[in-house]
């Protein structure tokens, strides 16, 4: 589904991915981890192209979406992004939320989009709270009205970048709880965490990476079992 080839980055003499190579199956879950600087947002952020690769290309569904002549939005609408900050609009109601990009962008009809809105909500459990506006919601419950926002453009792909690290701890399981969920339904995602048991029973294929690249890859059981680099080694003993 995704095919990244020698992808780079930098900002001004800063190298921050120095050669990123992935293939991404359609259904896989890859969770990203690795210590604070090491580019995992920066590698998130150019897979959607919020940031303009520096070198390199990534196919998307077989289209090479880094191409110059390249309609960005098209490849943006098919990827979900979900934040540490939940960017929810304020001053519309959830409903709201989840239905306007879909009405705005893909000119979806208004019943049609509120229909696959109300949906969305049962999953991800608030359908109470479609008329609520988002400072009246805890933030796990933002978090998981921002993944049904994503989710609401009917994605091909969703991108995680520490989705429960803003939260207080008593939140983050609920979050967990509705990727595990997309997990199970063969969403295909690609998630940067720090939560290292929901990486471990939801990963199929776990990243670790470290200075703009990737060191170590492989199973949950691989990585977090019987890691061979050294760097991966040191990581782990300070999160596990
Ligand atoms: P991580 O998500 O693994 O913590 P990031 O991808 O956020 O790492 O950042 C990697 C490096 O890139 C850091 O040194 C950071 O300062 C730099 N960086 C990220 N975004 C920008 C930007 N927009 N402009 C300049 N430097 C940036
Ligand atoms: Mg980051």
């Amino acid at each position: 589904m995704i095919n990244v080839k020698d992808l780079k980055k930098s900002f001004g003499k800063n190298e921050v991915l120095t050669g990123i190579d992935i293939e991404i199956a359609q259904g896989e879950v890859v969770v990203v981890i690795g210590p604070s600087g090491s580019g995992k947002s920066t590698f998130l952020r150019c897979l959607n192209l919020l940031e303009q690769p520096t070198d390199g290309e990534i196919y998307f569904e077989d289209e090479l979406i880094t191409a110059r002549k390249y309609d960005i939005d098209r490849a943006r609408r098919k990827m979900g992004m979900v934040f540490q900050h939940f960017n929810l609009f304020p001053h519309k109601t959830v409903l709201q939320n989840l239905t306007i990009a879909p009405i705005k962008v893909k000119k979806t009809d208004k019943a049609a989009a509120e229909k696959i809105a109300l949906d969305l909500l049962q999953t991800v459990g608030l359908a109470d709270k479609k008329d609520a506006y988002p400072n009246q919601l805890s933030g796990g419950q933002k978090q998981r009205i921002a993944i049904a926002r994503a989710l609401a453009m009917q994605p091909h792909v969703m991108l995680f970048d520490e989705p429960t690290s803003a939260l207080d701890p008593e939140m983050v399981g609920e979050v967990l709880e509705v990727m595990k969920k997309l997990a199970q339904q063969g969403m295909t995602m690609v998630i940067v965490t720090h939560e290292m048991g929901f990486a471990r029973e939801v990963g199929d294929r776990i990243i670790f990476m470290d200075g703009g690249r990737i060191v170590e890859q492989g199973t949950p059981e691989q990585v977090f079992g019987a890691p061979t680099n050294v760097r991966t080694q040191d990581f782990l003993s300070k999160v596990l």
